[in-house]
């Protein structure tokens, strides 16, 4: 099974970089939604629009967004 971010070979359905990513998006989610009350796909909006995101976070939200939404 590749990863279904980027297509690198992997074990598990993301490569090592892009797990990584989503576990610090999902972590960021839970500070974020305790203090505005966001849902998940505004959070991943907000995280997709936002320059700072790094490219791999940025990624990993674009993904889920597409395979969630
Ligand atoms: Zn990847």
């Amino acid at each position: 099974m590749n990863c279904r971010v980027c297509g690198a070979p992997s074990r598990e359905g993301m490569c090592k970089k892009h797990a990584k990513a989503e576990r610090k998006l999902r972590d960021h989610f839970r500070v974020w939604a305790e203090r505005t009350g966001l849902e998940w796909m505004d959070y991943l909006e907000a995280i997709i629009e936002n320059d700072r995101t790094g490219r791999l976070v940025k990624e990993v939200a674009t993904y889920l967004r597409s395979a969630e939404g």
